[in-house]
């Protein structure tokens, strides 16, 4: 059942998937990208996400953050807009979602229920705005513990969770096979892209197909690598050259890819979240 429908994903099969940057292109083809990230102690995640989507190619990148992380973002990020949230320590508005070609919201947030009420707002009102949306992290905890709300997980929405995430949407697997057919019928239930991390990350589609990802190493199994992931790619997901799938996939291998090259200097034990964003330039150029 679950051999059927499956493709491996490598430098040959993303061939073509990544357009060149247009010499007469401007930061308005790239889109703007808005970050729902950070809470109390855990700001680091809404730098290591911003900074991902700058590195990416975000033409424009805002980040929300609660009041707390205003100065390290500004200092941290300079590149990107912030948005400070009323609230110190944890994320309770939503910004008006009007200027922004794509949302990502998850590392970081903690799962306050004033956050809850932000992401079933972001949610509710993504569709009317055309807004594709990227949830990691405790946006996807915050939807495991709150089910009625994956009704409203609006199409094409990708979700990046690791086993221990994935479990808390779904349920416990019996084992890896297992794992894959609850993934693949998530994904075709909720009409979502779902990225199951781990060493050879799995994306299953809204149609039922999985792609295995070939690029990344163990050096990646450190805390901060997944909110990279989720930067880069909202950063994909806002530029309007790609497809949701070719976003994903393509940002799924210049993640690993990323980490591939950065070993070369730090070794796997030495490979930091922070050292990824440098190599995702390169991860992506290769790729063009
Ligand atoms: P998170 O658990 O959210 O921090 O995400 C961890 C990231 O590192 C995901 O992109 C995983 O695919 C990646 N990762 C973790 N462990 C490994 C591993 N042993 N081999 C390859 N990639 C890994
Ligand atoms: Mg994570």
């Amino acid at each position: 059942q679950v051999a059927a429908n499956m493709t491996v994903v490598d430098a040959a099969e993303l061939a073509g998937r990544l357009p060149r940057r247009g010499t007469f292109s401007h930061k308005g083809t790239y889109g703007h990208a808005l970050l729902l990230a950070g809470s109390k102690g855990k700001i680091g995640a809404a730098v290591l996400a911003a900074r991902a989507s700058l590195h990416g190619g975000a033409g424009l990148l805002t980040l929300a953050v609660p009041a707390v992380g205003y100065a390290v973002a500004q200092t941290a990020v300079p590149e990107a807009m912030c948005l400070p949230d009323d609230a110190k320590n944890h994320l309770t508005t939503l910004p008006d979602l009007q200027p922004y070609a794509a949302v990502g919201m998850g590392p970081g947030i903690g799962q306050h229920d004033d956050t809850r009420a932000v992401l079933e707002e972001l949610l509710c009102t993504a569709p009317a705005h055309k807004v594709p949306l990227v949830l990691d992290a405790d946006a996807l905890n915050l939807l495991g513990a709150n089910r009625p709300l994956l009704d409203l997980l609006p199409p094409d929405t990708v979700l990046t969770p690791h086993p221990k995430e994935f479990e808390r949407l779904t349920q416990p697997a019996r084992n890896d096979y297992h794992r894959l057919e609850l993934l693949r019928d998530f994904a075709s239930r909720y009409r979502c892209y779902v990225v199951l991390k781990g060493a050879y990350s799995c994306t299953a589609t809204p149609e039922g197909h999985l792609y295995f990802n070939t690029t990344g190493n163990p050096g990646l199994a450190t805390g901060g690598t997944g909110d990279v992931l989720t930067g880069l790619l909202t950063a994909l997901r806002a530029d309007q050259r790609l497809s949701p799938l070719d976003a994903t996939l393509l940002a799924v291998y210049a993640h690993g890819r990323a980490a591939d090259l950065a070993v070369v200097h730090t070794g796997q034990a030495g490979l930091t979240a922070g050292a990824l964003p440098h190599y995702i330039g390169v991860a992506l150029q290769e790729l063009t």
